[in-house]
Formats: structure tokens, sequence, C-alpha cells
């Protein structure tokens, strides 16, 4: 039976850990304020906002949020994003994706300047991704990493394969795995023999949206399991990519989910805006 990576648990410690750093830029009289923008009412991105605003509780960062109308105009959100810009008591701006179709979301992310941009999707920062000289690594791969170095496993020389190649996900992933020493292969949506090249991977990262997409005999005996996808099942409850019940039976490591890579991706924002703060104070 493989061993649960346990997100939640591994999550609380990161938090302990910058709620700290919080206390000690707050003794120095700065309060880290993160801004989240929110535009038109998907219930998906309320509950990720409202979480992101309780993770900033807990650790004692400041946050501002911004919510908009759904008919809310291009012009109207980037003028937003550059007043959080030049108002030096923000040090972390994001904008919840998915915004409107009408509005242009990467134009948005153009905007946000660089040293405030927390998600790490600007392309600044994802040049400095590839570049491995990081001020901001994407929470979710990020929160992937600090789950695997907390297991005391490295990637070095390892076979990993990341299923997803997604801007947000599935890229910066294998990056950060490349970075660790990693042998990394990319899978995707028009990959062929999908089963052949998970069965060699030392460190299989799904990242599909799929639901039961990775199966046991997709795996090879004792391999590090990391779901990060968030599918619904049959009765609206919270589900990997990954048929949980029958690869633990195989992996050595599994993350599950609930439980698993979501809390990580919380904590690393929160971490991010720590780094955010400690870049525009030194
Ligand atoms: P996306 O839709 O942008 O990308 C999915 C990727 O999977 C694509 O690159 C596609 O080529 C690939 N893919 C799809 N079907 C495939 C198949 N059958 N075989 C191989 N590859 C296939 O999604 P995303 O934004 O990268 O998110 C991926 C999943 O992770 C989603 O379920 C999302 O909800 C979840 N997610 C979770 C967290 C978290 O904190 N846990 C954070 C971000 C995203």
């Amino acid at each position: 039976m493989a061993k649960i990576i346990d997100g939640k648990k591994i999550a609380a410690e990161v938090l302990t850990g910058v709620a700290k750093e919080v206390k000690a830029l707050k003794d120095k009289g700065i309060t880290p304020c993160l801004a989240v923008i929110i535009v038109g009412d998907n219930p998906a991105s309320q509950v990720y906002v409202r979480n992101k605003k309780k993770d900033c509780e807990l650790v004692g960062i400041r946050s501002l949020e911004y919510a908009l109308p759904t008919e809310t105009k291009q012009d109207e959100l980037i003028g937003l994003v550059k007043q959080l810009n030049d108002d030096k008591n923000v040090h972390g701006i994001l904008c919840q994706s998915p915004i409107p179709k009408h509005l242009d979301e990467k134009e948005v992310i153009n905007t946000i300047n660089p040293e405030k941009d927390v998600d790490a999707f600007h392309p600044v920062n994802v040049g400095h991704i590839m570049i491995g000289d990081c001020r901001f690594l994407p929470c979710t791969p990020a929160g992937v990493m600090e789950m695997l170095r907390h297991e005391g496993i490295s990637a070095e020389g390892k076979s990993c394969v990341v299923i997803g190649r997604s801007n947000i996900v599935g890229k910066p992933m294998s990056i950060l795995l490349l970075a660790d020493n990693g042998t990394v292969t990319i899978c995707h949506s028009r990959t062929k023999n999908l089963a052949e090249i998970t069965k060699k991977a030392d460190i299989l990262v799904s990242a599909a949206g799929m639901r039961n997409l990775v199966t046991a005999d997709m795996i090879k005996e004792g391999a590090v399991v990391i779901d990060v996808s968030m599918n619904k099942n049959d009765d609206g409850k919270l589900c990997g990519d990954v048929d949980y019940a029958e690869v633990e039976k195989v992996a050595g490591y599994i993350t599950p989910v609930p439980g698993g890579v979501g809390p990580m991706t919380r904590a690393m924002l929160m971490k991010n805006t720590v780094t955010a703060v400690k870049n525009q104070t030194k």
C-alpha cells in the first residue's frame, strides 16, 4: 500500500512558517497585503477567492478583494490593475481565472507588475522559471515540489512523467522537475500510448482534468503518484485523475484528492506573497 502524502498537514506546516515571517515583517512595520480581483459570479471562483481570504487571515496577511461585475470593461479592469501596481501598500496582485469571455486575460496578466505577480503567470516570471532564476514559483507546481521535498523524494536521475501541458500546471511542473535533475517527459491529449510512458515513471504527476485517466496498470510498482486534478465524480464529489483505490495498491506514494495538492497550492500563494513583500522592501 502506498504512503499517503498528506497535503493538508504539509500545507499547515508551510502556513505556520509563513505566519512567523508575516509577524517578523509586521514587527518591522510592514503589513503584507494581497489584492485579489474577481470578475463575474462564477461560483467556483467565489469559493477560491473566499479560501484565499481565509488563508490570509490565518497567517496575518491583509487581503483586499475587488469583486467586479460580469459586464466590467477591459479598460476598467486594466485601470484597477494599474492602480494596484502603483499602490506601495499592496505587495501581491492576482486576478482569479477564469474571467468573462469578453475580457482579455492575457493583457490583464501582462499588466500586473511582475514584482507583484504572486501567481507567477507574467511572461517575465515565466522566463525566470525557465532559466532557474525564480522570483516566484507558480503555486501548484511549487506545492508539488514542496510535498516531494517534505517526503525526502528527489527527482534527481528519476524518470518523471507529467500529464498535462498547461501554462499554469503542466509546463511549469515539468520545468521544476527538470530543475531538480529529473528526466522529464510531458504527455498531453495528443500523446500516443500514454500507459506505456507512465509505466516507466518513478514520479508521475497527473494534471489532465479527467477522472479515472490514470489506472493501476499504468503505474510502475513503488512510483510516486501526484494527482493535481480536481474533477467531480458521479455523486458530485471532488476527485482527481487517478483511480485512487486501485493505484494506491501499486504506488509507493500517493496524494489524495481532496487533501493533496489543493491545500499546497493555497499555502504556496501565501508564501509567494511574503516573498513579494521581501523583494519589494529589501
Ligand atoms: P487544462 O485543461 O488547461 O490542461 C489539461 C491538460 O491535460 C492539457 O494540456 C491536455 O493536453 C492534457 N490532457 C487532457 N486529456 C488528456 C488525456 N486524455 N491524456 C493526456 N493528456 C490529457 O487544465 P489545467 O489548468 O492544467 O488543470 C488541470 C487539472 O488540475 C484540472 O482538473 C484543474 O482543476 C486542476 N488544478 C488543480 C489545482 C490544485 O491546486 N490542485 C490547481 C490548478 C489546476
